[in-house]
């Protein structure tokens, strides 16, 4: 049974007030098969690696058989859909409960894909094997880039067909997530629920999530609870900030690797911080902010460069749920929220800026930086420059001495160094400057100049940008910037190497894995590619092949959700 399986479970959730769920059990499938597990996920949970492969397992995934101690119910919530107002919930998801780790988390796990709940409306509540190895995979690839992100754990494949255009195979997906609290749990409470039931599931959220924060109002000299004293936060107020803070970062790290989520609906932004719902989400390759990859996102709401202005829009979406929280006078409570979220500019901005400092691998902030990588993104922009190879590129073109030359010059020929005003550096980068000057299509110099990374032969879509003129003009005043600071050249390129990923999951890549395994229950290329992803920062030769452009550029890549 279950119990030697690892299982630990406590439903914290269920405790909450009814009308915050709906309890059922998942929808049993015909034929319940394993089709992707994840070992190292399972074994930080604490579950039995031999349970993992059992039938049982197999049954648990795909909803034919509850966990002891597991108390299955489907969550209410809603959410501004592309902007217009929606009662939602767990259409096709069954919480199964919280297990508790050896390591003294809470993570919720969840079943996607699990049959039809109250909150199903005309869904069948079932899920496409495609789309949950694409969750799977993108998750994972999201965790490996060490971006907070909701896990997979195990895709299950069902025995039956799911109908939408066509027929598809389908399947279940294991979530696991620090919680499925999202903007829209708070609205549901706000708009169908009694005015407590906000409060409550704020102090809900606060213990699961930031439970410092008490800490730091108890400390706090004012006796008021939950209502600011003289220049103090209360709570609610603290843990609007809290949320604000974690989605700025997050949304900055999404930037910074080229991630566009593509439904960045208020029933998608979670309050611990963590990517969800990875459904019309892929990575842009051409550097351009309008991008959108979105079949349903026809007006590009959720283009790559409006991430961060729809973050604030769905975080003032949350402030207004707690304004009654913020203070009793209505005006008051307003201009606390007005305080908070009108920081979210500068908190993003300072936060994407200092990630764009370490993907060029700048230490310590100068006022020029910003124009520096201002005019970076312009010609990337103005080439149509792939986004990830550009800074893989510049990783190992990164100016190592003095007026030394740019990648494409070190490719054809030894290169002296020019000697240039910027003298004063030669001392901090004589460490690799040899090597470098060896010239870099030779591996091995390459390598050792890279501290053992390898050093692709070319960077595709980046490679006409790198050989420019204007960017040889760039790359002088980089080369400047890296001068003034302190630290040897062997620290930049270690910072570079370690904030610019070899690879990303590569839209064509991801196809060609989930087409294996849905048309020919192939799942070889899906465990290389997974495996590639789960180390993007380790600059490996065979990364090289999965940082390719698809073979015919051209026809405009689309996603589409509700599969
Ligand atoms: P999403 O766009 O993936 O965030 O989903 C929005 C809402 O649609 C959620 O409440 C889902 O539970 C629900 N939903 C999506 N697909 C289905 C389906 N096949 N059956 C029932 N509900 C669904
Ligand atoms: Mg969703
Ligand atoms: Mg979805």
């Amino acid at each position: 049974n279950t119990r030697s399986a690892g299982w630990n479970f406590d439903n914290s959730y269920a405790r909450l007030p009814q009308q915050f769920y709906s309890s059922l059990p998942p929808v049993p499938v015909r034929e319940p098969k394993a089709v992707v597990l994840n070992d190292q996920l399972a074994a930080e949970l604490g579950l039995d690696p031999k349970w993992l492969h059992s039938e049982e397992a197999a049954r648990v995934f795909a909803g034919n058989e509850v966990p002891e101690g597991s108390e299955p119910l489907a969550q209410a919530y809603a959410g501004h859909q592309f902007g217009g107002f929606t009662r939602l919930g767990d259409g096709r998801a069954i919480l199964l409960g919280e297990q508790l780790t050896p390591d003294g988390r809470r993570v919720d796990i969840q079943l996607k894909g699990s049959g039809r709940t109250p909150f199903s409306r005309g869904g069948d509540g079932r899920a496409a094997l495609g789309p949950m190895l694409r969750e799977y995979i993108i998750s994972e690839a999201m965790h490996g880039l060490g971006i907070p992100t909701t896990r997979s754990l195990a895709v299950a494949s069902t025995g039956t067909t799911v109908r939408r255009e066509e027929s598809l195979p389908g399947a279940v997906l294991t979530r696991v997530a620090s919680s499925h609290l999202r903007v829209g749990t708070f609205q549901y409470a706000q708009q169908w629920s009694d005015p407590e039931a906000v409060r409550t599931l704020a102090d809900y959220a606060i213990e699961r999530h930031y439970p410092e924060l008490l800490q730091i109002e108890k400390e706090g000299s004012n006796g008021a609870e939950g209502n600011a004293g003289a220049g103090e936060e209360g709570r609610y107020a603290m843990f609007l900030r809290s949320v604000m803070e974690r989605q700025a970062s997050l949304v900055a790290k999404w930037m910074l690797v080229g991630f566009i989520h593509g439904v960045m609906n208020t029933d998608n932004m979670t309050i611990s911080g963590e990517s969800i719902d990875y459904g019309p989400c892929a990575f842009m390759d051409v550097y351009d902010p309008a991008t959108v990859f979105s079949s349903i996102d026809r007006g590009g709401r959720y283009a790559y460069g409006n991430q961060p202005p729809i973050a604030l829009w769905n975080l003032t979406r949350l402030a207004e749920t707690l304004v009654p929280l913020l203070h009793e006078e209505q005006e008051r409570a307003i201009e606390i929220a007005q305080g908070i979220l009108g920081g979210f500019e500068r908190l993003y901005l300072g936060i994407w800026f200092d990630g764009m400092r370490e993907k060029l691998g700048l230490s310590g902030r100068e006022e020029d930086d910003e124009k520096l990588i201002a005019d970076l993104l312009d010609l990337m922009k103005a080439f149509r420059a792939d986004y990830t190879n550009t800074f893989v590129g510049l990783t190992f073109d990164a100016p190592t001495a003095a007026g030394s030359g740019s990648a494409a010059e070190a490719g054809q020929a030894a290169q002296k160094p020019s000697g240039g005003d910027a003298g004063n550096a030669e001392l901090d980068y004589a460490e690799i400057d040899s090597t470098e000057r060896s010239g870099a299509n030779n591996d091995a110099a390459a390598d050792a100049a890279s501290g053992g990374a390898f050093r692709p032969t070319s960077f595709p879509g980046a490679d006409a940008l790198l050989s420019s003129g204007e960017y040889r003009v760039w790359r002088s005043r980089w080369q400047e910037r890296l001068s003034r600071q302190s630290g040897s050249a062997a620290e930049v390129r270690e910072r570079m190497l370690s904030h610019n990923p070899a690879v990303i999951p590569r839209n064509h890549r991801v196809e060609e894995a989930l087409a294996a395994a849905s048309e020919n229950d192939d799942y070889e290329p899906l465990h290389r590619l997974l495996a590639v992803l789960a180390k993007p920062y380790a600059h490996t030769a065979d990364q090289a092949e999965y940082a390719q452009l698809p073979p015919e550029a051209g026809g405009r890549y689309q996603t589409f959700c509700g599969t």
